[in-house]
């Protein structure tokens, strides 16, 4: 058993440790995307103002001094540029030329241009640089900002995705990696449950023949002892024995009841009726079942019933398996069982909780108390008796009557499990 706790916790440090490597490497690779995004947005800057001032050597369109050509050119958005120009010019000209220098300096993506005339506030002139390379949203007007300079406008819609498109080959290998890694992520995950699955499996079958295989000794030794003649002329031994293969069989027919529970239900919804049930009555009822093995292991119950409305509308057979089930546990889970039984009323809940004084449960053991098969693998508690089983039929039935239940434990003092159940 120590084994399975050592490797199981092995494979979730690597499960850990993996996900951190994932986590890193994509927040990594995000990192790197934005970077060679805003790399890619200045070489598109770079290449429109190196096309701007080839356009003002080619043509002399400008009288400013282009030696300084970041203050000839305006970028009031990332997609559009003012450039300082003196009218009057040929736009044709401009037009082509400005096309030939864009497709120079490696921008292949439409432009639309304006000539903007500060003396009427307009352009008297806009027309299309239409790129054969990308395909992107048309528009109809280009933005008019109204500067005191005249100045060509250069608009390009499309440039975002023109530069993503630069990107193509880091964003098809990021999405590819982010692919790898969610498979890698996914075959850990399914390796780690079939491993989980697989030890529940072999505990299952454990617990089963340890459960079963015990009484049937116990009962086939009887009975051999009972096939004796002599034993007839023993009258306090045959009581003996008849007395402890009767315990024997109550035992199996229990676990046996346990197991077709939780098979019935385990294929299906819970499905079953309601009615008014006493809360206070079913806990004597199931304190009645359980009354050999209370005084079997010398409990000390106390049950403080305080609730002043013990009614509840529910099924009172799976509430007695409830309650039989934290009673149980309270008592197999304690060396000198001392447990509580208690109910109040709260609002419009009935609050039921069972207290012991036992082993208690680490903390990082309570969230999977509920699954099914779970045992805690402690030597102190393995030697007790069980399937796992208990508490997820315990869950499954509280939830099905639209309660909750809770569960505060400090290793080494006890726990307490405590249930809230609607009243109506
Ligand atoms: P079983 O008792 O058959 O093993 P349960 O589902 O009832 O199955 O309980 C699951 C596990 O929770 C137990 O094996 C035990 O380790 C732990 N447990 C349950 N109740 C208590 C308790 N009152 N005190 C300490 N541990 C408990």
């Amino acid at each position: 058993m120590a084994s399975f706790s050592i490797s199981s916790s092995t494979i979730r440090l690597g499960i850990f440790i993996s996900t951190l490597v994932i986590a890193t490497i994509l927040v990594f690779q995000l990192l790197w995307l934005r970077k060679i995004y805003n790399f890619e947005q200045k070489e598109f800057d770079h290449s429109v103002i190196k096309a701007i001032r080839g356009l003002y050597e080619d043509m002399n369109v400008s009288n400013y001094n282009y030696a300084h050509l970041n203050e000839l050119v305006e970028n009031p958005q990332p997609n559009l540029y003012l450039a300082r120009i003196s009218l009057p010019l040929n736009s044709d000209s401009l037009t082509s030329y400005l096309h030939y220098e864009l497709e120079d300096f490696g921008i292949f993506t439409d432009c639309y241009t304006g000539i903007y005339s500060a003396g009427s506030q307009k352009y008297i002139y806009t027309g299309l640089l239409k790129s054969a390379v990308t395909n992107g949203k048309k528009i109809s007007v280009i933005p008019l900002l109204l500067r005191p300079y005249d100045h060509l406008t250069l608009y390009f819609p499309n440039r975002r995705q023109y530069i993503l498109a630069q990107m193509n080959l880091w964003i098809i290998s990021s999405v590819v990696l982010l692919v790898v890694l969610i498979l890698f992520g996914a075959s850990l995950y399914y390796f780690y449950r079939q491993k989980f699955l697989n030890e529940t499996q072999k505990d299952f079958i454990h617990n089963f023949t340890h459960e079963f295989k015990t009484p049937v000794s116990v009962i086939s030794l009887a009975a051999d002892v009972l096939k004796n003649p002599s034993i007839a002329q023993k009258p306090d031994k045959l009581a003996i024995y008849a007395g402890i293969v009767g315990y024997q069989a109550a035992y199996l027919q229990s676990q046996t009841e346990k197991l077709l529970n939780f098979a019935y239900t385990e294929s299906d919804q819970l499905h079953f009726s309601k009615e008014k049930v006493n809360i206070h009555e079913l806990i004597q009822e199931a304190v009645n079942n359980l009354a050999p093995l209370i005084s079997e292991k010398k409990v000390l119950l106390t049950l403080e019933l305080n609730a002043a409305s013990p009614f509840l509308v529910a099924n009172r057979d799976y509430l007695i398996i409830v309650i039989v089930n934290l009673v149980d546990n309270a008592v197999k889970y304690s060396k000198k069982p001392v447990i509580t039984i208690a109910t109040k009323n709260t609002g419009s809940l009935m609050i039921l909780s069972v207290k012991d004084n036992g082993i208690g449960i680490e903390k990082d053991q309570i969230k999977n108390l509920f699954k099914k098969f779970f045992r805690i693998r402690k030597e102190d508690t393995y030697t007790a008796k069980g399937f796992g089983l208990g508490l997820s039929f315990v869950k499954k039935i509280v939830v099905a009557h639209g309660g909750k239940i809770k569960v505060e434990s400090e290793p080494g003092k006890g726990s307490i499990f405590t249930i809230e159940l609607p009243l109506q």
